[in-house]
């Protein structure tokens, strides 16, 4: 039994971390500031006697005793984390700063979140994670890409400078169940207009595409990047390589909500990546895995939980 701290554990990703490290027979402290995760996601842990909430802001210091710390804290949606990008800087900066240093001085295993965004829009396809990226440093999506960028810089350094054992994985579009209703996300936000029969909105032409990763293949992936030698660090990119445009995925959800909704366009967003696919050779050789849930399949289990939350 390991004692596990997992920042940002009452988020989407965050949440059902919780669940399968309790399954496993582990000590759970789930740290979160509820900026956009809910207590509502660990409800059902808060009487496990393996599972503890504390309500805290990693961008401040925290004194804990713990052997392997999941660094999830920072809103990944870009409706949420453009709400206050500068907060957002400070969460993924301070917060690894933060992390890091506890740690350091607990002599913990720390992983860290890291997302595709750090290769921005992509000259290169699919993205290997030799690939530097293309990343605007002033624009809108800035705060998020450049602050996970300089998180990686800070787990490197804390690496290189302190021998910390670090693992920092780099996670491509992951869906489920618990994601936030409002959260803007494409995946959510197609599924709640279809099931309320509104207008699903595509931004620009619907031609640029993503890779979507079902929440249980991500975290299993997360745990075995976690538990692998201490002479593994990754990065490591973890996601689904299938590729979808947005247009085919709004057809596929049409079909499995039986909607009416109609599809409309809308202006897309600035420095919106064109195309994202995870390279995950890496993945396949140091952790033995690769996803194993269809678009289609994991949909089927969103749609059911946005059914019950509607
Ligand atoms: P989420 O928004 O549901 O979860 C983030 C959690 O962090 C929330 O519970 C939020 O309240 C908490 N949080 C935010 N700022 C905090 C702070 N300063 N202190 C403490 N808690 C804070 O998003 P998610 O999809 O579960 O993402 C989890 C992690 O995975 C994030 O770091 C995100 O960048 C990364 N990620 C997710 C995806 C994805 O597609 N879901 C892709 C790439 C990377
Ligand atoms: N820190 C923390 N918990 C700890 C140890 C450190 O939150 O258990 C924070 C502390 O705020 C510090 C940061 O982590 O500023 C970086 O710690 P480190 O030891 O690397 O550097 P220093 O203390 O010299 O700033
Ligand atoms: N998108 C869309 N309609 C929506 C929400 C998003 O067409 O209602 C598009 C968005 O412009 C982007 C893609 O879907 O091209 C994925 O967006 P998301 O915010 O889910 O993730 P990210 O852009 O961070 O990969």
């Amino acid at each position: 039994m390991k004692r596990i701290l997992i920042t940002g554990g009452a988020g989407f990703l965050g949440s059902h971390l919780c669940d399968k490290l309790i399954a496993e027979g582990h000590d759970i402290l789930c740290v979160d500031n509820y900026f956009t995760g809910s207590k509502k996601n660990i409800e059902h842990l808060l009487n496990h006697p393996r599972f503890e909430l504390m309500r805290h802001d990693v961008t401040f210091p925290l004194y804990v005793e713990v052997d392997e710390i999941y660094n999830l804290a920072c809103p990944a949606s870009p409706v949420h984390y453009q709400w206050d990008p500068v907060q957002t800087t400070k969460t993924s900066v301070h917060g690894a700063i933060n992390m890091l240093g506890l740690a350091k001085r607990v002599k913990a295993k720390i992983l860290q979140a890291s997302t595709s965004e750090v290769y921005g829009d992509p000259e290169v396809h699919p993205q290997p994670e030799s690939y530097w990226g293309k990343v605007n440093p002033i624009g809108p999506r800035s705060c998020y890409d450049e602050g996970k960028r300089c998180a990686e810089t800070l787990f490197f350094d804390y690496w290189r400078q302190h021998q910390l054992k670090i693992k920092v994985v780099r996670i491509f579009n992951t869906y489920g169940p618990r994601m936030h209703p409002n959260d803007g996300r494409v995946v959510s936000n197609f599924i709640v207009q279809a099931l309320k029969n509104q207008d699903i909105t595509i931004y620009g032409d619907g031609s640029q595409t993503r890779s979507f990763c079902y929440m249980d293949d991500l975290l299993e992936a997360m745990v075995k990047a976690m538990n692998t030698g201490n002479d593994f660090t990754g990065p490591v990119n973890i996601g689904n390589p299938e590729e979808f445009s947005m247009l085919e995925l709004a057809e596929i959800v049409l079909k499995l909500t039986r909607s009416k909704s109609k599809i409309i366009f809308q202006s897309l967003p600035q420095d919106d990546p064109k195309q994202r696919k995870p390279d995950i050779s890496l993945a396949k050789r140091a952790l033995g895995w690769e996803p194993k849930v269809r678009l289609q399949d994991g949909l089927k289990e969103t749609i059911s939980y946005f059914k019950t939350i509607a």
